[in-house]
């Protein structure tokens, strides 16, 4: 068997494993880094850029179709087209540039990076089947093991993911590479894939019905916050069942069955059904078990260095649960790098913000009034419409609102949420006033530029104080 050490072994190459290679390599730790699929791992390959490129192409055709009816612009369009195939390959195009560029810093640091499926021997060995038919697998051997292997999609029982692009059940994966546009797509699951995807697969022609157990879309954010994103949905004419549950494909497989809450069964006619019920933490078929990790739940359980109940074995990214978000991943890769190597670190983010992209994009970070109320904080808040900001007005995009949540003694701010056509990008802002422990005081004082969404969030943080100048 060939065999080889290092001193640091990082199992998968997204974000998460990715990033923590850089930055080990860059305080000169000798990297080797594993990775079965593809540099990038979900977040470039099969999640966030991928969907966030479909997103944007839908919303043009949606918006080249939108002025061939409205002309309120005095924009007439004759007639729009998609083809789909090179919407596809565009957005492949996108993925293949960001993820040779992340090949291309790898080398650049010095990073061994190994392409195959590492399974767990001990918690310093490791075996590398490098997918050559029946050769020995590489044994590396590593002082420090850092287990970075992402999550996988949830499934339903009795609907199996069709292996093929196309099938009838679909992952997210799946749905970013369509080979068509189905006439009836069923989404289960009205979470952040499922409207993203959902409102997607309807800009570009499909009827979409989708399907949520709970009694409301997205039930991760606070209510106020999806109102204009269930309004969104009712005038594209997605329809949204909620309280009800999927169970399995129909009889003679032309939809879906679906039970209500009164506890009646109906069936909805189904092209393709697109399943999106969240992702848990991938823990299995690697021979993870095999070191008997303490968990949480379904995540490994790491403390605020990253550090597992194993010495020297560390895991950050989905593989440690929620919050699932590549930005968390990254966050706590270059993390653990900077612990192995010595320095001091602990991940204790302020708040790590999260972006929901649907139309409008929803952005929360810190604590929501409802949040700071359960953690018996008093504070106040306050909202600024984008209906009375003229940069929305310009973008023809007033729905929506900024938040801001503050405690009532010393003004310190807790947290921001908004709803809007381009809020995420005010996602930087509502971070950086949190980790920089800003007050109502500081963002009413700076200067926003004019015109721009985020002079809204300048106006919250007045409102809050009393004296909101444009409303
Ligand atoms: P991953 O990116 O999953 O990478 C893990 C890697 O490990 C994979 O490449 C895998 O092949 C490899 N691996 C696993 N086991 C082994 C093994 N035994 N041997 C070798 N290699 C192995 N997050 C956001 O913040 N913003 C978004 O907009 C967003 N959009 C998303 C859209 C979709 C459709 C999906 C599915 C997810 C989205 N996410 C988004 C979530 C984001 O993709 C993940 O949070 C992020 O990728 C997690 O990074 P990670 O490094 O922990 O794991
Ligand atoms: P999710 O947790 O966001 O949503 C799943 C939804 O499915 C929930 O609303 C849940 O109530 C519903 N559900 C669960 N079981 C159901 C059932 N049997 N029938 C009907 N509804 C059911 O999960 P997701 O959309 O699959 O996304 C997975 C993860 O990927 C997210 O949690 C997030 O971490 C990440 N992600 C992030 C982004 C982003 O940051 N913009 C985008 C996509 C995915």
């Amino acid at each position: 068997m060939v065999s080889q050490k290092t001193t640091l072994l990082i199992i998968g190459g997204g974000p998460g494993g990715y990033v923590a290679a850089i930055r080990a390599a860059q305080l000169g730790i000798q990297t080797t880094l594993v990775e079965g699929g593809n540099l990038g791992g979900t977040c470039l390959n099969i999640g966030c850029i991928p969907s966030k490129a479909l997103i944007h192409a839908a919303d043009a055709y949606h918006q080249a179709h939108h002025f061939m009816g409205d002309s309120t612009l005095g924009i007439h369009v004759e007639g729009a087209r998609i083809d789909i195939a090179q919407t596809v390959r565009w957005k492949d195009g996108i993925v293949a540039r960001l993820t040779g560029g992340v090949g291309a810093l790898l080398k650049k640091h010095g990073v061994q990076v190994i392409k195959g499926w590492a399974y767990m021997v001990d918690g310093k060995t490791v075996d590398v089947d490098l997918g050559r038919g029946d050769a020995e697998p590489t044994r590396i051997q590593c002082e420090h093991l850092l287990l970075a292997s992402g999550s996988v999609e949830l499934g339903l029982p009795g609907m199996p993911f069709s292996d093929t692009l196309g099938g009838k059940v679909i992952s997210s994966k799946q749905a970013l590479s369509p080979d068509h546009i189905p006439k009836k797509l069923v989404v289960v699951g009205a979470g952040y894939i499922g409207l993203e995807l959902g409102l997607v697969y309807r800009k570009l022609g499909a009827d979409v019905t989708v399907v949520e157990a709970q009694d409301r879309i997205l039930p991760l954010y606070d209510e106020e916050l999806t109102k204009p994103v269930a309004a969104s949905l009712r005038k594209l004419g997605v329809q949204v069942l909620l309280d009800c549950q999927v169970q399995g494909l129909s009889h003679g497989g032309e939809g879906v069955r679906v039970l209500d809450a009164a506890g009646r069964e109906s069936v909805l006619e189904a092209d393709q059904v697109l399943v999106a019920i969240g992702r848990a933490p991938h823990t299995h078929g690697w021979g993870l078990e095999k070191l008997m990790l303490e968990m949480q739940g379904r995540a490994l359980k790491v403390d605020d260095q990253c550090r597992t109940s194993m010495r020297n074995v560390w895991a950050i990214g989905d593989l440690t649960g929620e919050p699932m978000l590549a930005h968390r991943a990254m966050a706590q890769g270059e993390l653990v790098a900077e612990v192995i190597a010595g320095k001091s670190r602990r991940f204790a983010p302020t708040a790590i913000a999260a972006v929901c992209y649907t139309g409008p994009e929803v952005v929360v970070a810190g604590l929501s009034p409802a949040d700071a109320a359960k953690a018996n904080l008093d504070c106040i808040h306050a909202s600024f419409p984008f209906a009375a900001n003229g940069r929305a007005m310009t973008l023809e995009s007033t729905d929506g609102f900024v938040r801001v949540v503050a405690r009532r003694d010393n003004h310190l701010i807790v947290g921001w949420q908004a709803v809007g056509a381009g809020v995420s990008e005010l996602a930087a802002a509502f971070g950086q006033s949190l980790e920089m422990g800003a007050c109502l005081e500081d963002v009413a004082g700076t200067i926003h530029a004019h015109p721009t969404l985020g002079e809204a969030v300048q106006e919250a943080a007045l409102r809050a104080l009393g004296h909101a100048l444009h409303i």
